[in-house]
């Protein structure tokens, strides 16, 4: 990774991207206004910030993004619901770029399975029994089926989640490093298997040709690192 600071070829450092005029009411009067958007340097930032995971992944790139959602978005068929299989910090990368495009005024959530338990997992409002209906909110949702713990309603909440986002039709990723740690994975139960049956399953793979996506040997050893820390921290996990 390189140290010397470089400003960003697209915006020159303003981070920020003009794009023409816009019809606005201010102040009671209409006219035409120029408007910026972020510039994709500014976005990544705001990603890194808010995901510690995706932190280490390189820069998510404009083209890659277009890409991916071209590649996995919802259609009639499928709701946007993968299984993701294959290099972790790949999986991030390909995450990165899916948050890229909408991050600002989209819900976007990336998450371990055991996270839903010590973040999510709350009362219902009528003190009934346990929920995580607070995922639901979220546009997209990224779980990785890693978790190491298992604490004793984590199936239970799993389940629930897939089943709340599938009644929403809303697009849930799921990550595992292969199909044998898919099978072997704490997440799910027998309640749970049955929402993954839609769902469509990809063999991520270095080949995979991403513009932004290179990773060489320090990155791979900086991203065991980042992932030992992350499993130290536990249900401290990364505050926004
Ligand atoms: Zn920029």
């Amino acid at each position: 990774m390189t140290t010397e600071v470089v400003p960003c070829p697209r915006c020159n450092g303003t981070k920020f991207m003009y794009r023409g005029y816009q019809e606005k009411t201010e102040h009671g009067r209409r006219a035409m206004y120029p408007y910026a958007l972020p510039c994709y340097c500014e976005l990544n930032r705001i990603i890194s910030k808010q995901f510690g995971m995706l932190s280490q992944v390189p820069v998510a790139t404009p083209e890659d993004s277009e890409k991916i959602h071209a590649r996995y978005h919802s259609n009639g068929k499928n709701k946007g619901n993968y299984i993701f299989l294959g290099e972790e910090s790949l999986f991030f990368y390909v995450v990165k770029c899916y948050f890229l495009n909408g991050i600002t005024h989209k819900n976007y959530l990336i998450l371990e399975g055991v996270n839903i338990v010590d973040k999510y997992n709350t009362v219902k409002p009528d003190g009934s029994r346990l929920t995580v209906g607070a995922l639901d909110q979220y546009d997209m949702l990224a779980i990785l089926f890693t978790s190491k713990g298992e604490p004793p309603t984590l199936k239970a909440c799993v389940a629930e989640v897939l089943k709340n986002r599938q009644r929403l039709g809303k697009a849930t990723w799921i990550y595992a490093p292969s199909k044998e740690r898919l099978e072997s994975c704490r997440e799910i139960s027998g309640d749970s298997k049955p929402y993954l049956d839609d769902y469509s399953t990809v063999q991520l793979k270095l080949d995979n040709t991403f513009n932004g996506y290179t990773l060489d040997v320090s990155d791979k050893q900086k991203m065991k690192s980042i992932r030992k820390i992350q499993d130290d921290l536990g249900s401290l996990g990364a505050s926004l």
